[in-house]
């Protein structure tokens, strides 16, 4: 969550989404935007998460991405998986 548009071009159909949000610079998986992974369950997936990584006012208006892969937690910056 960093940009404001999920928009992108052919190359990166996210890129307006822009990278992880991160105002501490920290590492990948440390940027504050790095939430817990999701889990689903025939296709359904629910998430109530208690942070303290950022306040509200920091996010709204922001995008949220979630990946069609695992995240590894190490690779920098998080790996990109298109389908
Ligand atoms: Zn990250």
């Amino acid at each position: 969550m960093n940009g404001t548009s999920c928009s992108g071009n052919n190359e990166d159909p996210f890129a307006n989404a822009k990278a992880h949000y991160n105002p501490n610079n920290c590492k990948h998986p440390y940027h504050a935007g790095d939430l817990p992974p999701l889990i689903e369950n025939n296709g359904f997936s629910y998430m109530n998460v208690l942070i303290n990584k950022f306040k509200l006012d920091d996010i709204i208006g922001k995008v949220i991405i979630i990946h069609d892969m695992p995240d590894d937690f190490t690779t920098q910056p998080s790996r990109k998986f298109w389908k």
